[in-house]
């Protein structure tokens, strides 16, 4: 893929990237390529895959949580950085807190940032279940995101923590989800949280299917989350 036709890809989407933007991404592919082969950060190395299934998908929540609402954004289980990477690069405004229980991904997060000269980014590690129980963590986030990290039941109850009240939890999932949300009801009753919509989408060329699940937080209770472990060992099915 090249520069031209991403760009074009995220305009139809109505995103514009500049020529500085766009090395980011390239930058960023490059050294997720390169550390991949040290550790395992995705099983996507192919370069048009990786900026359609990665940067494509993570910046097109955008579409549907529009980002000049949003000043803070917590990523939880962010992995080799998605979605908030790619959010980041294309809204530069925002403060992102990457949350991972994965060190060496923490570090790699790290040195993305500073290569590809992003400010405001924040990586933590630690597990969702106690870091979102750290004051500078809880109730504090514009939107809240999570991708491939846990089914919705256990995933409500390690992201919701993290979002004030009023703000947006994004589930970013593949096919469609509506199982997985009639699963998560006892969660987002005991975590206060409420669907709002789930958003079909579909990825440009390899067509396949996606979904995002907004969910709105009200509120969560003092006993939640859990202990570390217990949201995705026993969820609240
Ligand atoms: N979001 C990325 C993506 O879409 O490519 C990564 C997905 S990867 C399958 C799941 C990530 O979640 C891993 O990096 C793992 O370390 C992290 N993770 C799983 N459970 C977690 C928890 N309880 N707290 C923090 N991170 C967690």
């Amino acid at each position: 893929m090249t520069n031209e036709s991403f760009a074009a890809l995220l305009a139809a989407q109505g995103l514009t990237v500049d020529d500085r933007q766009l090395e980011q991404f390239d930058r960023y592919f490059h050294l997720l390529v390169e550390w991949n082969e040290r550790m395992n950060l995705t099983g996507i190395t192919e370069r048009d895959a990786v900026y359609e299934k990665h940067f494509y998908d993570s910046a097109t929540l955008s579409v549907v949580t529009d980002m000049a609402d949003v000043a803070r954004i917590a990523d939880i289980g962010s992995g080799a950085g998605f979605p908030s990477l790619p959010l980041k690069i294309c809204f530069p405004h925002l403060k992102v807190t990457i949350v991972d229980s994965l060190n060496k991904r923490i570090q790699f997060l790290q040195h993305v940032a500073s290569e590809l000269g992003l400010e405001d980014v924040e990586c933590v590690h630690g597990r969702a279940e106690d870091v979102a129980r750290q004051k500078e963590h809880r109730d504090q986030y514009d939107l809240v995101t999570a991708r491939a990290v846990a089914r919705l039941a256990a995933l409500n109850e390690l992201c919701l923590p993290f979002a004030r009240s009023g703000g947006v939890f994004a589930a970013m999932k593949g096919t469609d989800p509506r199982e997985e949300v009639d699963e998560a009801q006892r969660s987002l009753r005991e975590l206060k949280g409420k669907v709002r919509q789930i958003i079909p989408m579909k990825l440009p060329l390899e067509q396949s299917e996606r979904h995002v699940i907004l969910i709105d937080k009200l509120a969560t209770p003092r006993t939640y989350p859990r202990k570390a472990g217990t949201p995705v060992k026993t969820p609240l099915l």
